[in-house]
């Protein structure tokens, strides 16, 4: 069995203590939101072509206080003390939101040391309204978490998510770690996963799964 591991972790409601993406589509797009989230939820409209309407749906102009909303999102604990550990083990850590990317550097004021990368939606808001790209879309996701797991061919993949943007991806890792929505659908499911309340219970995980004694828990 290969040694080398790869991380693959959610951002909103994951990192982030809140569903912060959900509640920025609410707010700014508040009809559409509450009429195509529900819907992306019980799985009967496609990620892809609820986020493209709703994000499509509204003005530039509000670009600025979307980043603004987002760079204040309060980051669920031991974040930066699992990065620590994970770095000093060499261990890759990406972070792959089904939303924009450029949030997530908002709240996390950059890329921090540990995190190997972040992948997401780009948001071109040069015209009236906010136009979404991705470099990672399928058929029925605008970012397909799986697409990026299939650039680390032979990796033991580890998947934390907390909802259904992660739900592909947890079906085809070898260790899924989950709470919130996520939690339910693989019940449903009958996968198995660890439950996780915060970034310490993450490393505890990981430290059994991984390098054993040798990830260091302060
Ligand atoms: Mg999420």
């Amino acid at each position: 069995m290969s040694d080398k591991w790869v991380i693959l972790c959610d951002f909103d409601g994951t990192i982030t203590f809140d569903e912060t993406f959900v509640a920025i589509l609410s707010r700014f797009a508040p009809a559409l939101s509450a009429e195509l989230i529900p819907q992306m939820y019980d799985l009967t409209l496609t990620l892809k072509e609820g986020v493209l309407r709703i994000m499509e749906s509204i003005e530039s102009i509000h670009y600025p206080e979307m980043l603004e909303m987002i760079s204040s999102a309060p980051i669920r604990k031991g974040f930066h003390e699992m990065l620590s550990v994970l770095s000093a083990c060499h261990i890759p850590f990406l972070i792959v939101t089904g939303g924009v990317s450029e949030f997530v550097q908002a709240a996390l004021k950059g890329t921090p040391e540990g995190v190997s990368c972040i992948y997401g939606m780009t948001v071109d808001h040069s015209g009236p309204y906010l136009k979404i790209n991705s470099d990672l879309q399928s058929e029925s996701e605008l970012v397909s978490k799986v697409r990026l797991l299939d650039q680390f061919p032979g990796a033991r993949s580890i998947c934390i998510g907390d909802s259904v943007t992660d739900l592909q991806l947890a079906l085809r890792c070898d260790v899924v770690i989950a709470r919130g929505r996520l939690s339910t659908y693989l019940s449903d499911r009958n996968v198995a996963f660890f439950p996780f309340e915060d970034f310490f219970d993450v490393l505890r995980i990981l430290d059994s799964l991984i390098c054993g004694s040798s990830l260091e828990i302060s």
